[in-house]
């Protein structure tokens, strides 16, 4: 779904075409960009051209986005489908003993085509085994009989584009009928429509004491109108974080990651985390090699300020999140592909290296164009 009157080039008009069959043949999630963000996507167009700027990459397939596949690209690699239990399937994921993730929607203010979760998602489109009430009423089940749950993480999806009326039917219910008092949400809704966030909704949020974490994964997703919001946020009372991905040629340089956090810093946003990107069918156009990923985090902490060097980064995995310090070697697997090997909790976890002669860096004067 692309916005009516969005100006780009006939190459990309032929790739989304392609796209969507592709798309629906792979299980992929279809294109689908707000009008907000449509327009940024055309200033960026209008200066770069077509299928390369970071945030035409962020909704817009690129040619790579066809041909590029890498051996250990699975489905589903963190095990978001293992770790729903049978009975609760569509309804939450509990991987972490003390934190369970609710999945109250399968859409998106605008589909990000790195997302990690696309076959998931895409899976569920069209398939509602259970109304919301019911999802609410599981969950509130689920949490009766697991007491060692000491949050709930809103996710999806993205949460903030349901209805102010279900959210909040969400949010009262975890409070009143729960007692749950830690409520994250994670959203991207702040870049793709932050007229979400009304002054009615900032009260909402605020009211029930929620910890909102936006994903701005590029500097130039910020703009005057993303603050006004984020202001609105802070005026209310909202908690506010942000952790995002790193991807190729859309944020993998230190500028636009030093930039980018400087900006959030700004804001009185704490960025949480920045994670690896996961080894999911078709996400090589945006995956970078260990080697690489390490190098560039090395970079930025030893060439920024303490407030932008401590943010963490995040590797995650089917038996949990990794950090730097976690990585033990590299090993080669029996078909011959690179493999980093981690340890943690005494646990091994062998992560699929993205392979370094296909890692082509984002060139820094694309990525930064406004410079
Ligand atoms: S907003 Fe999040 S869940 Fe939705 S498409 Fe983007 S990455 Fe995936």
């Amino acid at each position: 779904m692309i916005p009516r009157g969005f100006i780009i080039p006939e190459a990309t008009k032929k790739m989304v075409g392609s796209f969507d069959k592709m798309a629906k043949r792979d299980g992929l999630l279809p294109i689908k960009i707000s009008d907000f963000y449509a327009k940024k996507v055309e200033e960026e167009v209008r200066v770069v051209g077509g299928g390369v700027g970071p945030l035409y990459r962020c909704v817009l397939p690129g040619t790579d986005r066809f041909s590029s596949r890498v051996a250990g690209e699975v489905s589903d690699f963190i095990g978001d489908k293992v770790n729903m239990p049978e009975e609760l399937k569509d309804v939450l994921i509990w991987k972490y003993d003390d934190r369970v993730l609710f999945l109250p929607t399968d859409n998106c203010a605008s589909n990000c085509q790195y997302c990690f979760r696309t076959a998931y998602l895409s899976d569920r489109h069209g398939s509602k085994p259970f109304t919301l009430e019911e999802k609410v009423t599981k969950l509130l089940e689920f949490l009766r009989e697991h007491a060692q749950v000491e949050e709930v993480i809103l996710s999806g999806g993205d949460p903030m584009v349901m209805s102010p009326r279900d959210l909040e039917m969400i949010l009262r219910r975890l409070k009143e009928e729960g007692g749950v008092t830690n409520i994250r949400i994670h959203s991207r809704v702040l870049v793709y429509s932050p007229f979400v966030y009304t002054e009615a909704c900032c009260k909402m949020l605020a009211k029930y004491r929620v910890r909102l974490v936006h994903h701005i994964a590029h500097p130039y997703e910020i703009c005057d109108v993303v603050r006004e919001h984020v202001s609105r946020l802070r005026t209310a009372g909202v908690r506010q974080y942000n952790q995002f991905p790193l991807l190729r040629q859309v944020n993998d340089h230190v500028d636009v990651l030093k930039k980018l956090l400087l900006e959030l810093d700004e804001f009185g946003i704490r960025n949480l985390s920045i994670f690896a990107p996961d080894p999911v069918n078709f996400s090589s156009p945006f995956r970078i090699s260990l080697k690489r990923q390490f190098a560039l985090m090395d970079e930025l902490n030893w060439s920024s300020p303490a407030w932008v060097q401590a943010t963490r980064y995040a590797l995650d995995n089917p038996a949990g999140k990794v950090r730097r310090e976690d990585f033990v070697r590299f090993e080669k697997n029996m078909d011959g592909a690179q493999v980093g090997i981690f340890h943690r909790n005494g646990k091994e976890i062998r992560y699929p290296d993205f392979p370094e002669e296909l890692d082509i860096p984002g060139k820094r004067e694309v990525m930064l164009w406004k410079e």
